[in-house]
């Protein structure tokens, strides 16, 4: 057997379902990588003879696989800390929507925003991500609410994957609000993202996903359900921003497309918690959001442990309700906000989260013959990773079998 590297003296959070005990923990350790894959890993006593061109010290850290952020919206124009000033002092959403703000200045911003400018603003934010150890982000567009804006947002999602050392996953979200110009008739422009903005990106490779965002500010279950007709019948997976502000039924639809997942899921009612598990719907919890809005009402977590319903975790970097480019703050808010253990929380920002993304074969567990995305952490515990804010930085990532350096 040949490797191109081992890794030996540590432990591993393998965070494989099919191994027991917590974490799926394997201590005193080993791991063997060849061509971008695991290709052994096990107590390091049961090494087998294995001819590698390098060996690595662990140090007695700790492994992980490399995290996941499974619901971003990061390529985007401008920002709403301006917004954010104005309700410190007390102002209403609605009244600072009504002043031309909200969604509608990014989405106004980013139409105006070059491709290389995008570019350059997501790069920053997706570094941040990177520093903490994510190798695998999804991307939803969104801001562009027409065809070309669009486009070009799910353009720089995937230029960011090829110049990036990180697995992009893109996301047409352009069911995320009703454009300007379509104020007065939200139909009409869901017929624009089914019979135009859809197929295009369908043609130009653009799009892995699609999403939908159900809720009274936003488009209704028929609408939406148009959307997941289209895209199911394109051969597409489709998502959902389900009963974040209010019970919408968002949830139940997203079962029936037997959607890759149901995201945000606070007034998701317990009664429909079977339904997404008989239908392999990933819950994604977005603590983020809900601490910058100020939200009170708590997703069911309790009921979904209960259930085994897969529960990821995300940051919903996005510029207005959640503005936080930290996944380990994500799993810390999951545990102190939304009563996540520590193991939960990082399943759910790596086997949960990948499986959100429909990449559980390849991402998210240290399992040979999966991609060799790696995360080596100088910890005694792999609580730590949730416990502790801005105390961690990995020791090393490596994507795909290759050591990622930062500037
Ligand atoms: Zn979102």
């Amino acid at each position: 057997m040949k490797a191109d590297w081992i890794i030996e003296n540590l432990n591993l959070a393998t965070m494989d379902a099919g191994r027991p005990g917590a974490y799926g923990a394997v201590h005193d350790a080993a791991l063997a990588v060849a061509d971008g894959k695991i290709a052994w890993l096990g107590a390091r006593s049961e090494l087998p003879a294995i001819e590698a061109a390098e060996m690595v010290d662990g140090r007695n850290g700790w492994l992980t696989p490399g995290l996941v952020d499974c619901h971003t919206h990061l390529v985007y124009a401008g920002d709403r800390a301006g917004e954010f000033d104005q309700r410190c002092r007390g102002l209403s959403y609605e009244e600072i929507a009504r002043a031309g703000g909200g969604i509608q200045r990014t989405v106004a911003a980013t139409r105006a925003a070059s491709e290389a400018e995008l570019l350059r603003g997501a790069e920053a934010r997706l570094e941040r991500l990177r520093r903490e150890g994510v190798t695998c982000v999804e991307i939803k567009s969104g801001y562009g609410l027409e065809l070309d804006a669009e486009l070009r947002m799910l353009r720089v999602a995937r230029a960011l994957g090829e110049r990036c050392p990180v697995t992009v996953r893109t996301t047409l979200l352009a069911a995320h609000a009703v454009p300007p110009e379509y104020a007065a008739r939200p139909d009409d422009y869901i017929t624009l993202v089914c019979e135009q903005i859809l197929p295009a990106a369908l043609d130009d490779g653009l799009v892995d996903a699609v999403d939908v965002f159900c809720e009274h500010i936003a488009f209704s279950p028929s609408q939406c359900e148009r959307v997941f007709e289209t895209a199911t019948r394109a051969g597409l997976r489709v998502k959902a921003h389900a009963e974040q502000l209010s019970y919408q039924g968002a949830a139940r639809l997203a079962a029936r497309y037997a959607a890759l997942s149901a995201d945000h899921l606070e007034y998701l009612p317990e009664s429909d918690i079977a339904l997404l598990c008989e239908h392999g719907v990933v819950a994604v919890l977005l603590p983020g959001a809900w601490y910058f809005l100020r939200e009170t009402r708590l997703p069911p977590v309790a009921a979904m442990r209960a259930a085994a319903l897969p529960m990821a975790v995300a940051t919903d970097l996005n510029p207005g309700s959640s503005p936080m480019a930290s996944l380990l703050l994500a799993m810390n808010q999951a545990c102190v906000l939304f009563g996540l253990c520590p193991e939960e929380a990082l399943a759910g920002a790596t086997r949960n989260a990948a499986r959100a993304l429909g990449l559980q074969h390849a991402k998210g567990v240290l399992r040979p013959g999966c991609d060799a995305d790696l995360v080596l952490w100088d910890i005694d515990h792999p609580a730590e990773l949730s416990y502790a804010v801005n105390l961690n930085r990995p020791a090393a990532v490596w994507q795909e079998g290759v050591h990622v350096r930062f500037a």
